[in-house]
């Protein structure tokens, strides 16, 4: 099926609605695989960053410098800048939108601690995280959507992306298939938003929801769009044992602290100043220096997250949706128990280019590609650099949202709609046909997933080096060999999940080859980059941003500069 829009925005998370809703002037669809309120945005614990300054002094130079420092100075200044200084206005947006914020007894947004977010350029923790007890995400996803029903956007809800239009330079359009009746359809448009999340289910334990495959970022780097700066994948100190189920770091905002197996608060030797508050990157390190000093909870590979000493009332009242997780997974009490936790996969600082306004930009000098627009987790603005500070997502995906709907809202009002290529469905009826239409006896995608999952955990999450990387990359190729060999048993057109998945996996090992080559050539530890065989920042040779694309046989890396406007790097200490 044919459908002509001026713009279509693929996904329904934070990003893609708040571009969507920048976008209502102009004919605009919004097309996401999942039901928009199942988006992963909507999982979000902890809090949105923005220096309201309700609690105590604070201004977005005081966060800009925290975001620069936490990305450990691989971040581009002047859209960290924009971000910050656009948090204050957005999230009032927000309020007037409807979000439920938790409120100061005088009535204003509500602020509390998080890692890496300090007064005066470091001195000490800051109230900077707008939140709404531990869902602040369910309540932005619910605020926006409910913008969306109100304003009448068009949504084609349980779409799967499966190719992007690319013709004579312009993006065109987008390519999708309809979940429920398996039909495909081509949509034609003037302008294309990618706003598709991130990929933790490339990791074994995750923090992800099982959707996060990276599609909006595999399907662009196919058709020639680089990948940047993929080697920073960020681990979150506190999944749930085993499970990688996230527990918030307002856990530890609020006061709760790490113990490991000797009852030791360990964080204190390693940053006396922010103590459990340090970045995330720096605690997940940590956790595993200790489990390998043999100071792991009863020997094992886990450590204690405790907030027994914040009392009944605070945990209920601030933090109750991870207490019922923990009591429902592994059936303890926070309130009298401390709860193991492992670093969980969870947040993709890389992503697709972009420069402040979201347009996808395809070279080391910046290069928009007209029509063809990326915000939120699948992009890299670059203001994470190598290690996002908490609520910074949030943040981010709205401010940036926000920044690309706009802009994408004045191009399509001047720009006139591009010719289609011919066949614009050809690619992506090859690759649902050959799953249909292939043999029905071969490799299973779930076997080739699991071994994906645990060899990228095993060899490429928080501590890496060159011989596990290499080791990596030829376990990649052999799994690439045996996915084109792969047999899907539903030969169905609805709800064939069977082939949804598959076509996933095929996005998660083209991602996970970009991390691994990526992480193979970085020779130095920056953020949650971390090479055991690299183990210093080596700014001479490395402050720069990594370019993968898509080769035929591989991949080929560029580099391009970092924007620094402000802050010169320096020693990162805590
Ligand atoms: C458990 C958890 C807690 C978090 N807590 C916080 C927090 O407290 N503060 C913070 O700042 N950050 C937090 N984060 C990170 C933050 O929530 C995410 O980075 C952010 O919400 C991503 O928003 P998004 O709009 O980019 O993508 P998402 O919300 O993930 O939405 C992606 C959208 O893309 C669509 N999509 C994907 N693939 C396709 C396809 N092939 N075809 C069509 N549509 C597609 C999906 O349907 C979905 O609508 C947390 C993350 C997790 C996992």
């Amino acid at each position: 099926m044919y459908h002509r829009f001026d713009a279509v925005v693929v996904g329904a998370g934070g990003a893609g609605l708040m571009a969507a809703l920048q976008l209502r002037a102009v004919n605009t669809a919004v097309i996401s695989k999942l039901y928009p309120v199942r988006s992963h945005t909507g999982t979000a614990q902890g809090g949105i960053a923005a220096a309201l300054a309700n609690l105590e002094e604070d201004y977005p130079e005081w966060h800009a410098f925290d975001t620069v420092k936490g990305g450990d100075y691989v971040v581009d200044q002047a859209a960290a800048e924009t971000m910050c200084a656009e948090a204050v206005d957005v999230v009032y947006e927000l309020e007037r939108g409807g979000l439920p914020f938790n409120r100061t007894p005088d009535g204003k947004i509500d602020q509390r601690r998080f890692g890496g977010h300090t007064r005066n350029f470091g001195e000490a923790p800051v109230r900077r995280a707008c939140y709404a007890a531990d869902r602040t995400g369910h309540m932005i996803l619910q605020t926006l959507f409910q913008q969306g029903i109100k304003h009448q956007v068009r949504f084609f809800n349980e779409f799967h992306l499966l190719d992007l239009l690319i013709h004579e330079g312009r993006c065109c359009g987008v390519v999708a298939l309809e979940i429920a009746t398996g039909e495909i359809h081509v949509f034609h448009s003037k302008a294309v938003i990618l706003a598709a999340g991130g990929y933790g289910r490339a990791y074994k334990i995750t923090s992800n929801a099982h959707a996060l495959t990276g599609d909006g970022v595999a399907v662009p780097y196919r058709r020639g769009v680089p990948l940047e700066d993929m080697e920073f994948y960020q681990f979150h100190p506190t999944g749930i044992y085993k499970m990688g189920i996230l527990l918030t770091e307002a856990a530890r905002g609020e006061g709760g602290i790490l113990l490991n197996g000797k009852g030791e608060r360990f964080m204190e030797r390693y940053a006396p100043k922010l103590v459990d508050l340090a970045p995330r990157d720096m605690v997940s390190r940590c956790i595993l220096l200790e489990v390998r000093a043999g100071n792991g909870v009863e020997g094992k590979d886990y450590v204690y997250l405790d907030v027994r000493h914040l009392g009944k009332e605070v945990i209920d009242a601030k933090l109750p949706d991870i207490t019922d997780f923990v009591r429902t997974y592994m059936g303890i009490d926070p309130v009298t128990q401390p709860v193991p936790i492992q670093p969980t996969a969870h947040y993709a600082m890389g992503g697709v280019p972009t420069d402040v306004d979201g347009r996808v930009v395809v070279d080391e000098s910046g290069t928009p590609l007209p029509g063809l627009y990326a915000a939120g987790e699948c992009a890299c603005v670059s203001v994470h650099g190598a290690n996002r500070l908490g609520t910074n997502s949030l943040v981010d995906i709205v401010v940036f949202g926000r920044r690309a709907g706009r802009h994408a809202a004045r191009f399509v009002q001047e720009a006139d709609l591009p010719p289609l290529p011919p066949h614009p469905d050809a690619f992506a009826r090859e690759q649902v046909d050959k799953l249909l239409r292939g043999p029905q006896q071969g490799e299973r995608a779930v076997a080739i997933r699991e071994k994906l999952q645990a060899e990228m955990m095993d060899k490429a999450s928080v501590m890496r080096q060159e011989s596990d990387l290499k080791a990596l990359q030829r376990t990649l190729g052999e799994l690439h060999e045996a996915y084109e060999r792969v047999a899907i048993q539903d030969r169905g057109l609805r709800f064939n999940t069977d082939l949804t998945e598959t076509l996933e996996l095929g996005c998660l090992l083209d991602i996970a080859d970009t991390i691994v080559v990526g992480a193979q050539a970085r020779t130095e530890s920056r953020g949650a980059h971390w090479r055991e065989d690299y183990p210093k920042r080596d700014d001479a040779n490395w402050l720069k941003h990594t370019l993968a694309y898509r080769r035929d046989g591989g991949i080929e890396l560029r580099y391009k500069p970092v924007s620094i406007t402000r802050f010169q790097p320096q020693e990162r200490k805590y």
